[in-house]
């Protein structure tokens, strides 16, 4: 059987730690708890105590926190919201291009993919063997020309994923490339970590969680290579 790689970047540490307090509340993941992106993950995780039949945590999150998918109402007003996706986004066969060094992903970076034979397309960049490693937020992380965003809108693609915490760059150009996607019906899945992943053809299993009325949700992504 192919290996399953599980390309979610690790949201909560939420093994049960001896050494906690009884309800102490742990931030267990700062990762790009930058407020732009509003990341920070938070969590209370109960320890069993004494004569406790079960335990139940409190956690608290960012709705783009960690591996997320972004629904259209993330820059649309109208646009639809995340518990609306079709799950079938999400589920199916997938295509990695691995752009190998660049800054910056342009369309270019896509000539030897036929776009029109693919659903969902994930983005390996030089983020996933460098940044997921970094403890901070690191402002400087590969991600689309908002041509490249143009681009692959035209596609009509499902879904586009990539391997940092935004598909456009920090402070640069969010709303083109945001918009560019999720005014073409193409969702976004932002935070993998494709490390273990070359480029060509995978199966792609990853569900947001189903908030009502929500710009976006935490989502586990699975990839398969097929
Ligand atoms: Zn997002």
């Amino acid at each position: 059987m192919e290996q399953q790689t599980d390309s979610s970047t690790p949201t909560l540490d939420t093994a049960p730690d001896a050494e906690r307090e009884r309800g102490e509340q742990v931030i267990l993941e700062e990762f790009g708890s930058r407020e732009e992106f509003m990341n920070a993950l938070e969590a209370t995780i109960k320890p069993f105590e004494e004569g406790d039949p079960a335990r139940v945590s409190v956690l608290s999150m960012g709705s783009h926190a960690g591996t997320h998918v972004d629904a259209p109402a993330h820059y649309l007003r109208d646009g639809a919201t995340i518990d609306e996706i079709d799950p079938d986004v999400g589920l199916g066969s997938a295509h990695v291009v691995h752009v190998e060094d660049a800054a910056i992903v342009d369309p270019e970076h896509f000539d030897d993919v036929d776009l029109e034979s693919v659903d969902r397309l994930l983005i390996r960049t030089r983020n996933s063997p460098a940044l997921w490693h970094e403890e901070d937020f690191v402002d400087t992380f590969a991600h689309l020309s908002t041509e490249a965003a143009e681009h692959l809108a035209e596609a009509d693609l499902d879904l586009v994923g990539i391997d940092y915490l935004s598909v456009a760059g920090y402070q640069r150009n969010e709303t083109p490339v945001h918009r560019a996607l999720l005014e073409a019906g193409t969702w976004i899945l932002e935070g993998l970590n494709l490390g273990g992943v070359t480029g060509g053809p995978v199966e792609l299993a990853c569900l947001p969680l189903k908030v009502e009325d929500c710009d976006g949700a935490p989502a586990r992504a699975l990839v398969k290579p097929e």
